[in-house]
């Protein structure tokens, strides 16, 4: 198959930027370099049986990180990025589950067991070598990616070289995405969010990465004013710009001045939406994916950034919604409500070691079960109403999206944070409890006072009978809320 990254290959793109992590950065000619040399190393490493069968990348925000990701994917070598804040259970599961037989870590980098025990490789940022692309088929893995455990105990999905290329070159076209694109990043780099869109999106196009570190709006300020273009975030990222632009004109300059804002990862509350394009002029796009199918839909950079909704299948990518018996939905009316089934070249092959986990995921006739809920708009629009798992409540005879009664209790003053559960109910089969996040612990709004202000927005069958107050809500390091650990203490 051709490259991944016909830049690295490119003479004429040598001098181009390619990657900033704070100070540090390198041209394409650089990364070229230092991707050959490590290439190399790990083509020629031998653990026993020849050509390692996976590695593993201590996958902290570094130019290390990227130079080990690209040059293991140059060398064919699929690659387990681990989450360096993980927990040794974990990591534990990780590893035993994937089984690499390398790990490649910046200089110095502390592993902790039992990532310590494997066979190391240190990155060098500035190798020098040339290393010809291994033969690879496009079936062949790229990447073992984790899912975020949100549901549940992460599952290992195996992502093809073949929806890597066809997810960044479906983005390309909805987001007219090139290589005058300047990224502006703040995310891990071991979910497909910071991994494949935000280092190898830019890399395949030959445009370039300003990592910040830690996200941060002074970081975001800086890099859009001098030059970058696109912001990738996730909702709590938005969050807090939207809750800086109440006194940051310089934040509201930059963003409005942005080519691209793309939100994912989670649901976007409209709320935030709204203040981010009242304070700008700007929408931000939503796109909607997964481990496992890499990006399925979003609003295209020419299109209508309608809030609360993920925009249209990308280009190859077939998407329906079905009844719980599998029966297609036909209705672009706004309200019925599916699941979202994928087809197309973004999906994986498979989790692994998981055949039962993989055989229910998929239709016989190749569907992908996402098991996220949604409505389609009249022209096609999707609107996800919630995860089937948590998101669902069936409460007096209707199905209930947890997302619209989120969004609605977010519009209240007096709520900073709110997440929307079922719990059993005598009566109602299920009763909607609203987890709030006070804005003033000290004047909280009540249970009565949130019923009526949801009911005013929405039908009245959907206000919460039962207010919970925390003092935060439980997420994980992407942001997204930790709905099955509501309730547990
Ligand atoms: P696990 O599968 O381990 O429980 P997870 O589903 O959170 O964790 P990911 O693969 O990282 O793991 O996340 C994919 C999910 O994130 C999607 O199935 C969907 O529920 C949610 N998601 C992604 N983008 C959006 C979006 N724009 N709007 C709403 N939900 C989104
Ligand atoms: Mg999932």
């Amino acid at each position: 198959m051709s490259s991944l990254f016909p830049a690295l290959h490119d003479p004429s793109a040598g001098e181009r930027p390619a990657l900033r992590f704070g100070e540090r950065a390198l041209t394409y000619a650089e990364l070229a370099a230092a991707v050959g040399a490590l290439a190399g190393r790990i083509g020629g490493a031998r653990t026993g049986s020849g050509v390692p069968r996976r590695v593993a990348v201590w996958a902290t925000p570094s130019l290390e990180t990227a130079v080990g990701v690209v040059a293991a994917l140059t060398a064919g070598v699929p690659v387990v990025p681990l989450n360096p804040k993980s927990g040794q259970s974990e990591l534990t599961h990780i590893l035993s589950d994937s089984a690499p037989s390398l790990v490649l870590a910046a200089p110095g980098a502390e592993l902790p067991s039992p990532v310590s025990e494997l066979e190391r490789i240190e990155v060098a940022v500035r190798g020098v070598g040339a290393f010809a692309p291994a033969e690879a088929d496009d079936e062949d893995a790229a990447l073992v990616v984790y899912t975020s455990g949100t549901t549940g105990p992460p599952k290992g999905a195996v992502i093809p070289r073949r929806a890597v290329t066809a997810t960044l070159d479906a983005l390309a076209d909805a987001w007219q995405w090139t290589g005058d694109d300047v990224l502006v990043h703040g995310l891990p780099l071991f979910h497909v969010h910071g991994l494949v869109l935000g280092m190898l999106g830019p890399l395949r196009r030959g445009g370039s990465v300003r990592h910040l570190g830690r996200f941060g709006t002074d970081g975001v300020t800086r890099e859009l004013t001098d030059g970058a273009t696109m912001l990738f975030g996730v909702p709590t990222m938005y969050h807090r710009i939207a809750e800086a632009l109440t006194d940051d004109p310089a934040l509201a300059k930059a963003l409005a001045g942005a080519r691209l804002l793309v939100s994912g990862s989670a649901a976007l509350p409209v709320h935030d939406h709204e203040r981010i394009a009242a304070a700008t002029g700007r929408r931000v796009i939503e796109r909607y994916g997964m481990t496992e199918t890499l990006m399925n839909t979003s609003v295209r950079a020419d299109g209508e950034a309608r809030p609360g909704t993920v925009g249209v299948p990308l280009p190859g990518v077939e998407l329906r919604l079905t009844e719980e018996d599998g029966t297609p939905i036909t209705a672009y009316d706004g309200e019925t409500v599916g699941e979202i089934q994928v087809r197309g070249p973004n999906l994986f092959t498979e989790y692994l070691n998981r055949p039962d986990a993989t055989a229910g995921a998929f239709t016989a006739d190749g569907w992908f079960r996402t098991g996220d809920m949604a409505v389609r708009e009249a022209d096609g629009y999707v609107r996800i109403v919630g995860r089937k798992a948590t998101d669902l409540i069936k409460s007096g005879g209707y199905k209930i999206g947890a997302g619209e009664i989120e969004n609605a209790l977010l519009e209240h003053p007096g709520v900073r944070e709110a997440a929307v559960t079922g719990e059993p109910d005598q009566d109602l089969g299920e009763r909607i409890v609203a987890w709030v996040v006070p804005a003033d612990p000290a004047d909280a709004p009540g249970a009565e006072e949130l019923a009526e202000h949801v009911a005013r927005r929405l039908a009245p069958h959907k206000r919460p009978r039962v207010v919970r107050h925390l003092e935060a809500l439980p997420r994980n390091d992407m942001g997204k809320i930790m709905k099955r650990s509501l309730g547990q203490g």
